[in-house]
């Protein structure tokens, strides 16, 4: 029942030859749609369709790309409400976190109207007597995203505007867990008039994910998700002989200095801990506190814990809304248990939460642990749920130390009031992106985002610059135009100037 999710191929629904899977409400375990998952057949004719649309983009002038891509921002801030609708529904977001993520992918989407003044490449007269040379940037051809549950419309912006203004065509693979605004993206394209073919979608899981990443017709692959799957991407696209840029998970720790605003601080990480369930990739799930700073911020963010509401995405009064899966919501509740049985205090214990009403719901209430070893799985993994770790270190260098012992390097944050620490801070920790006094530290459109180690595969972080650079090649041209009658002999030395 409900409604029918299919691919968006050649500038049509699609509902190709592969199987379905029910679409899932996370805030009423019920089924709210069917999704078409693709197969290698799907792809063959997406990639067929691409390629023939992107011989034709990729000669389209920069100013009439640019164009399209003015009236897809006009489109999208009118269709925000109905695509905060569907993430909601599949994701369970809160409406407003919803909005939020759509107004950061806007971001990468202005950053690609900029296009013409990104893309002029470097001329210099006379290396040599008579003698010019130049750079340009041009189109990879036909490139793949394969995104993520988490943010349905921001993660897939952070690629298909660069993509699509640099001149190639697009294939996105969204997470089959909420499909639907992917496939809004598609139609206002349509209705900005982007050419058919140069934007499509084709869903689905491994099978799909596997023949994009093999597919010799895609010369590049963009991918954001878990670290294994990241992993996989990678290896395997690269040796199908791909560019491939893949980003990973990520264990995100905030320091809290003594010296800091402890109130500040508290509700800072609470929202980066508990905002989305924590189902964030910049998420905040361990803080570290140093020396006196322990006891306060244990009190101060156990106050923020318990205030929350948690509910439905789509009642106004939500402040945290259910986890994605029914198993997303048991390994919170069995990494409490292992870290209770393992030692750990558990200060706000959100294992037995219930919602009234949404008793089918994926709901685990806001979970906040202390007194853990470092080597526990509930501290050293990515637990993606609304479970805040507190570690306790005696100083500076011991918080570094903590940090950098981690294998994920995506994001971080400290909390001080002393410019010297967070200046030691951002030199000395191993991570990419860096807040102060700032829980997430979301780089905006016109920077990149990436993470370090196991946060990231791969030589180019996503959009801003390196996203530019990740969907171009450059050539280099040397030009010299000697006249009718000039001769030179030829020279079997290497040229010098
Ligand atoms: P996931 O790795 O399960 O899925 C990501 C994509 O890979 C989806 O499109 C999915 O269909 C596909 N996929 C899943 N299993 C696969 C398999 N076995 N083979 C091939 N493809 C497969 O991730 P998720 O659960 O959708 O998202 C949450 C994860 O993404 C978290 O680990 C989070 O930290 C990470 N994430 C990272 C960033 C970042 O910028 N580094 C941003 C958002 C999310």
């Amino acid at each position: 029942m409900g409604y029918d999710v299919q691919h968006w191929v050649g500038g049509t629904a699609t509902a190709g030859t592969g199987s379905t899977q029910p679409i899932l409400n996370p805030a009423t375990g019920e089924e709210v749609g069917t999704l078409h998952l693709g197969d290698a057949a799907t792809v063959d004719r997406a990639v067929e369709v691409a390629t023939a649309a992107q011989r034709e983009w990729g000669q389209v002038s920069l100013a009439k790309r640019t164009q399209v891509l003015y009236r897809m921002r006009e489109l999208l801030i009118d269709a925000t409400d109905e695509i905060a609708v569907h993430i909601s529904r599949e994701h369970g977001k809160t409406l407003g976190d919803a909005k939020g993520e759509i107004a950061r992918g806007l971001e990468t989407l202005e950053f690609a109207t900029s296009i013409t003044q990104d893309l002029k490449g470097g001329f210099s007269e006379n290396v040599s007597t008579g003698v010019d040379a130049h750079t340009m940037r041009q189109p990879l051809g036909v490139v793949a995203g394969i995104t993520p549950f988490n943010f349905p419309a921001m993660v897939p912006f952070w690629m298909h505007p660069i993509a699509i203004a640099t001149g190639n065509a697009f294939l996105l693979k969204p997470s089959e867990r909420d499909p639907s605004a992917s496939n809004v993206v598609a139609r206002l394209y349509q209705e900005a008039g982007l050419p058919d073919g140069v934007f499509q979608v084709v869903h689905g899981g491994k099978d799909t994910v596997d023949a994009l990443c093999t597919h010799e017709g895609i010369s590049a692959v963009s991918f954001v998700g878990s670290t294994p799957i990241a992993k996989h991407v990678h290896r395997t696209a690269s040796a199908a002989g791909k560019r491939v840029q893949a980003l990973g998970g990520a264990n995100n720790h905030a320091v809290v200095m003594p010296d800091a605003n402890i109130e500040f601080a508290a509700s800072q990480v609470a929202s980066g801990a508990f905002g989305s369930a924590g189902e964030r990739c910049m998420a905040v799930p361990v803080a570290v506190t140093v020396g006196e700073a322990h006891e306060p911020f244990l009190e101060a963010i156990a106050a923020e814990a318990e205030k929350l509401v948690v509910g439905p995405g789509d009642d106004p009064s939500t402040d945290m809304p259910p986890v994605i899966t029914p198993d997303a919501r048991e390994r919170v509740i069995r990494m409490t248990d292992e870290a209770e049985q393992a030692g750990g205090r558990v200060l706000v214990d959100g294992r037995g939460l219930v919602v009234d009403g949404h008793e089918k719901g994926n709901f685990v209430g806001p979970i906040v642990i202390t007194d853990l070893e470092p080597t526990h799985p509930t501290y050293t993994d990515e637990v993606f749920g609304p479970l805040l770790v507190v570690m306790h270190v005696n100083n500076f260098d011991e918080a570094v130390e903590l940090v950098n012992s981690s294998p994920f390097g995506n994001g971080t944050a400290i909390f001080t009031d002393s410019g010297h620490y967070a200046r030691r801070y951002q030199e000395e920790i191993q991570v990419g992106m860096i807040g102060i006094n700032v829980p997430i530290p979301t780089p905006v459109g016109y920077y990149s985002f990436g993470g370090w180690k196991d946060s990231l595969f791969g030589e180019h972080h996503a959009h801003g610059p390196e996203g530019l650079s990740f969907y171009t090649r450059q050539k280099a041209v040397t030009t010299r135009w000697p006249s009718q009658n000039e001769t030179v002999e030829a020279s079997m030395s290497f040229p010098t100037h």
